[in-house]
């Protein structure tokens, strides 16, 4: 078993770049399942988004439309619970989400993007918000908003972040939430980078936890500065502005 994070790396590396499937799901340690969609719709959203001659409310509207795609696919192992209903014909069995509601938490600033088209699949669930920050020296997060329950025992937690580069943010953000109790956690990434995959991983590895990764591509790497390569620039400047 690999224990440095330059093998996590390489495998994760190794992993894509051995994969033609339309659709990959990979998980190199147990505790992180990552699936990368490959449809020619997430696709086309995804190249227009990288596109630098995009405008902020064309990339609005692409970001929540990619979200929505994704979250068809990050929502296939939420609980259920069967339930009869009767038609205007007869009775039928079904089911519908179980209780306690799924809690959906946008790391701000970029991951308020990408709300709208979670909640557009999932209206009933709750919604907390996490604010955390990347140094631009260090790369390091830091905490500075929390409204998020005190008590996610028995919640599914979806977490909401454009980009995984470092891993940083979301790192942190995937421990506040097991320390609250989550016992299954999806992140929801646009793009990823393998660095930022391997990082993942390498933090949770051999820890009984429940976490799977929804991202739409895996790019080359990262840069000197932690951008994604090539990647599409600054999610929230491109999302909201340069504020
Ligand atoms: N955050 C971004 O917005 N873009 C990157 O490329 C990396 C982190």
């Amino acid at each position: 078993m690999p224990t440095s994070n330059s093998s996590h790396l390489s495998h994760t590396r190794n992993k894509l770049a051995g994969s033609n499937a339309r659709t990959v799901w990979g998980s190199y340690c147990e505790c992180v399942r990552t699936l990368i969609t490959d449809h020619p719709l997430i696709a086309h959203k995804l190249t227009a988004l990288r596109d630098e001659s995009t405008d902020s409310p064309t990339f609005r509207r692409l970001a929540d439309e990619l979200v929505t795609l994704l979250a068809y696919e990050a929502t296939r192992d939420i609980r259920v619970t069967p339930v009869t209903v009767q038609t205007p014909v007869a009775p039928a069995q079904g089911v519908h989400l179980s209780s306690p509601t799924p809690v959906v938490i946008p790391i701000l600033r970029a991951g308020l993007g990408m709300l709208e088209g979670m909640t557009r699949l999932l209206p009933t669930a709750e919604v907390g918000f996490l604010g955390m920050v990347r140094d631009h020296d260090t790369l390091q997060p830091s905490t500075y908003a929390d409204r998020i329950p005190g008590e996610l025992k028995g919640r599914h937690v979806f977490l909401l972040d454009p980009m995984l580069a470092t891993g940083g943010t979301l790192i942190s953000a995937i421990e506040l939430m097991l320390d609250r109790g989550a016992d299954q956690i999806t992140a929801i990434c646009l793009l990823s980078a393998p660095e930022g995959i391997a990082a993942l991983e390498a933090a949770l590895e051999g820890r009984k936890v429940n976490v799977t990764l929804v991202t739409a591509a895996v790019d080359e790497k990262l840069n000197e500065k932690g951008y994604i390569v090539p990647g599409l620039g600054d999610a929230g400047d491109r999302l909201f502005g340069v504020v």
